[in-house]
């Protein structure tokens, strides 16, 4: 997502860079760069009028003309106004004082409420150990109630339906009812959605809000849609005061017109976004975060929060120990391996790495599955003791090894190198702070 906002944003402020002094009108062109850059994202226009004034304001202000490294100036003050922009601060989810908390997703049809519903389900399941339930309350498509069954079947959550008869609003009630008999902590209402916002639709989820008195109502919008998931979310906004947006399929090829836009212009949070169909794909929202993502800083903390989720806790412990006593060896490298494998599609986690998501370098290359194949086919092929010992693995050893994993000997040579400036970097990241990653990865 962003690739093009990211590249126009950088171009306008490269052009600033290695400027002793910007001028006026060097200001004034990198602004009208900036304006156009976001209006072809598909940025809400008053949204970015409000923001392009509000730099230029901070950067007279704050002398950015007459002050050292202007460049770095301008780009911290984009990076703070985008911050801004998306809401400054995390919102967390709202919870009722007493069992239970409920939930209620709204939205078009499409726009991911089936999904999300089971995604949150999952992460309150996984992170507080709740007993969440959900239910079907959108009886138009036969298959809804299917969908959402299969999904609860799948994260383990129960789904209360009584199938497409009867109305929403007293699903909701007898839904309730059990959730309330059961204990659930948690009831996640799935509604229903329409092409387009009408009367018929928002009518009944304002009943059904009006009955379940919902601790959060998440206007769930695809991202995908620029302008119109905009235009959307203040028409349910209108309708129902939401409390909080889930934008979904950020990992597709969005602009980041809704992500820019929704915020300011609805004045509601965005509490999560979507980044993908597996039940796992849902992150909370850090506007901070996106902001530097958008500057195309990476997202490394979202990168360390993904890695740490699914990875066990004591596992993670187990591991920033090895890092931080220098005794990162074949074999942890073989779990993280098998970790990676498991957070999804290398290219994906590559692009939250600073400096990664827009190095030309790696724009075309594609991340082989085949390529861990090898390498865990080269280690496989070591001892015990060389796993343990990398130090060992002197070129006799490693021809032996080159013959067992049926890879060249110069791939099995490249392997060890990267394993063991891997290794350097860890120490370094687990010693300090990120500077070291940062001098690693040539920022
Ligand atoms: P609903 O009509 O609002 O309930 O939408 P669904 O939950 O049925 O989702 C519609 C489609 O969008 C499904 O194919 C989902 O797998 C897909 N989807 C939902 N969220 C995401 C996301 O974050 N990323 C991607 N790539 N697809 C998503
Ligand atoms: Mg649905």
């Amino acid at each position: 997502a962003f690739e093009g906002l990211t590249e126009r944003l950088q171009k306008a402020m490269r052009s600033l860079r290695g400027k002793g002094k910007v001028s006026e009108s060097d200001l004034r062109e990198t602004m009208r760069e900036i304006r156009l850059a976001l209006l072809e994202a598909d940025v809400n226009f008053t949204v970015v009028r409000k923001f392009v004034k509000n730099i230029r304001e901070r950067a007279k202000g704050a002398d950015v003309l007459e002050g050292l490294n202007p460049a770095q100036q301008i780009v911290k003050i984009v990076n703070e106004e985008l911050t801004k922009t998306m809401g400054e601060t995390d919102v967390p989810l709202n919870k009722s004082e007493k069992i239970p908390t409920i939930i209620m997703m709204a939205g078009l049809q499409g726009a991911g409420k089936t999904t999300t519903a089971g995604k949150l389900a999952l992460k309150l399941k996984k992170e507080e150990n709740a007993r969440p339930l959900m239910i079907a309350a959108d009886i138009y498509r036969p298959a809804a109630i299917d969908q959402l069954e299969q999904v609860g079947k799948q994260i383990e959550v129960p789904v209360f339906q009584m199938g497409t008869d009867i109305e929403p609003l007293d699903i909701v009630k007898a839904g309730l009812a059990q959730a309330k008999e059961n204990h659930n902590d948690y009831v996640l209402i799935d509604t229903a959605g329409r092409l387009q916002i009408d009367e018929k639709l928002m009518d009944e989820l304002k009943d059904i809000k009006a009955y379940a008195k919902p601790d959060e109502i998440l206007l769930v919008v695809d991202a995908m849609t620029g302008q119109n998931a905009v235009e959307t979310a203040e028409g349910f906004n209108d309708a129902l005061d939401i409390t909080g947006v889930v934008l979904t399929k950020l990992d597709g090829d969005t602009r980041g017109g809704a992500a820019l836009s929704i915020r300011d212009v609805t004045n509601k949070p965005i509490k999560f976004v979507g980044q993908g169909e597996k039940m796992t794909a849902l992150d909370v929202f850090h506007p901070d975060r996106m902001a530097s993502r958008i500057l195309g800083m990476g997202d490394i903390l979202s990168l360390i929060e993904k890695t740490q989720q699914d990875y066990d806790e004591k596992q993670a412990q187990k591991l920033t120990e090895k890092m931080r006593e220098n005794t990162f060896d074949f074999d942890d490298f073989l779990d993280q391996l098998q970790q990676i494998q498991k957070m999804g599609p290398l290219e994906d986690i590559i692009k939250m790495i600073p400096g990664m998501a827009n190095n030309p370098a790696l724009k075309n290359v594609n991340m082989d599955p085949k390529d861990l194949e090898h390498i865990k086919a080269i280690i496989y092929s070591m001892t015990n003791e060389e796993r343990t010992n990398p130090d060992v693995l002197n070129p006799s050893r490693r021809r032996r090894i080159s013959r067992g994993s049926g890879r060249p000997v110069q791939e099995v040579n490249r392997m060890i190198k990267q394993f063991n400036s891997m290794k350097k970097m860890m120490n370094k990241m687990s010693n300090g702070n990120m500077s070291g990653m940062e001098n690693m990865l040539g920022q």
